[in-house]
């Protein structure tokens, strides 16, 4: 929706000012994929080696952001669009801020993460796809998630009662019952 009295103020200090005060290149790094395939593990693990290599981080991650900003949202397919957009916009911000940000979200639709991935500048946004196969993220369970979906107790569930995309050109792609924590957190910073 176009707002025709709102008007953009540019301010004085570009992104690109911001990131020289930082001394660092912005990213957005965006990991996709099913409950339970390792995206907040992974997501803790480049954190936390980012910032002990002084960058200036922030993680964003999907069950944190659905207690404050997103706590309105449900698992529709709509309210997960929105929940996308919102972190999304969120996401840009901090890049435009100077940070790399690590954003752990299932966000199952091809359409959402393209509409986060357009916001950004070239080579800015980094998509990883945790391709961990259902069996093992069901095995993993970490939250106990799974069981209640199998017995119908929560609905809409992404890759038991609801649909995942799978991503078409990520940049980065990892099979977490294949690969551990260390050698995914190397792969992903290989590519930012
Ligand atoms: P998600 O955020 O995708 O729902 P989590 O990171 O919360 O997934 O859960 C993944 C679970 O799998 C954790 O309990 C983690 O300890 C476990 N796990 C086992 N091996 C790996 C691995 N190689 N990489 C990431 N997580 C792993």
């Amino acid at each position: 929706m176009s707002k025709p009295d709102i008007t953009w103020h540019n301010s004085a200090v570009t992104p690109a000012d911001r990131a020289k005060a930082l001394n660092q290149t912005p990213r957005c790094i965006w990991l996709t994929g099913l409950s339970g395939s390792g995206k907040s593990t992974i997501a803790n693990g480049l954190d936390t080696h980012l910032n002990q290599l002084g960058k200036h981080t922030f993680l964003l991650d999907g069950d944190n952001v659905r207690h404050g900003l997103n706590k309105d949202l449900g698992m529709t397919e709509n309210d997960r669009a929105e929940n996308i957009r919102r972190v999304g916009e969120v996401a840009k911000l901090m890049v435009d801020a100077g940070l790399i940000v690590v954003c752990a979200f299932i966000s199952p639709y091809k359409r959402d993460r393209q509409m986060v991935r357009s916001t950004f500048g070239h080579g800015e946004f980094i998509e990883v796809y945790l391709e961990t196969p259902l069996e093992v993220c069901e095995q993993r369970d970490p939250k106990g998630l799974y069981k209640k979906a199998r017995a119908g107790i929560i609905k809409n569930f992404t890759g038991i009662s609801d649909p995942y995309e799978i991503p078409e050109a990520p940049e980065v792609t990892i099979d977490t019952s294949k690969s551990d924590i260390e050698a995914s957190v190397k792969k992903i910073c290989s590519a930012i």
